[in-house]
């Protein structure tokens, strides 16, 4: 493969910012940041590539969705957050997008739907500030968040993902309600993360198979549903209760 692992993160480094104002900007909410993070990052360590440098972001799009830039920046969005309930769900997530990023697939599907070209005037280009630069660069940031993976690539991320999360200590089930939630979800409203992902059905045929074999007894891995809960479900404004003051449920419980 002709890209190198510098250029993935010089190409992150310069587009990830584009591409968080395309998905409605960071939420601001620090201490909801803070745990994506950390969840992303438990995962990270444990990853094929504990030595990168991750970086994980909630942003505020609506769309039910997930994306890996190359280099390492992970996004997923509010749309996203809000139909997950438990913080292996998340986890699950997340080890998919990570390993779309330590198996470099991201740098496959540049070289192969956007063309050497791209790649040399996204280096050329670091640091221009003249307007047609700056639209050009909202142009490829589009490009890279339109990225397919292959079948192939899809399926690796999903398995590999599942060994990721049971290693850093997540309960693996949390991978098929994921995919199941996707498909329900898909039944009301096309999830935008099924416009780049093969049919969930397959996917919860092999997981739960690859449990089946590899993950019988996952006893005492973490589920997460409370600390999910408070963490980011009654966070996010869009479901707090309008008459609560948004304080309430710290004095409910
Ligand atoms: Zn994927």
């Amino acid at each position: 493969m002709f890209i190198s692992e510098n250029k993935d993160i010089e190409i992150g480094q310069k587009y990830a910012p584009e591409i968080e104002k395309h998905l409605g900007g960071k939420i601001d909410d620090e201490s909801l940041q803070n745990y994506i993070d950390s969840v992303g990052q438990r995962i990270a360590r444990i990853s094929h590539r504990p030595g990168w440098e991750f970086h994980f972001t909630a942003v505020e799009h609506k769309m039910v969705n997930a994306f890996a830039v190359p280099g390492g920046h992970i996004f997923v969005t509010k749309g996203m957050l809000e139909k997950l309930t438990t913080e292996a769900q998340l986890a699950a997530l997340l080890a998919h997008e990570i390993v779309h990023v330590t198996a470099r697939h991201s740098s496959a599907a540049m070289s192969r739907q956007m063309g050497l070209s791209f790649l040399f005037i996204g280096a050329t280009a670091a640091g221009a500030k003249i307007p047609q630069d700056a639209s050009r660069a909202a142009a490829l940031a589009l490009q890279l968040m339109g990225l397919k993976y292959s079948r192939v690539q899809e399926k690796q991320a999903d398995v590999a993902g599942m060994d990721y999360m049971v290693v850093a200590g997540y309960n693996p089930h949390g991978a098929v309600e994921l995919h199941q939630m996707l498909q329900e979800q898909d039944k009301v409203r096309p999830a935008e993360f099924l416009s780049s992902h093969p049919s969930p059905k397959n996917r919860i045929i092999y997981l739960n198979a690859r449990i089946q074999t590899r993950y019988s007894s996952p006893e005492g891995l973490i589920i997460g549903k409370n600390a999910y809960r408070s963490a980011v479900l009654e966070r996010l404004p869009s479901i707090v209760d309008p008459a609560s003051d948004g304080l309430d449920h710290l004095t409910d419980q």
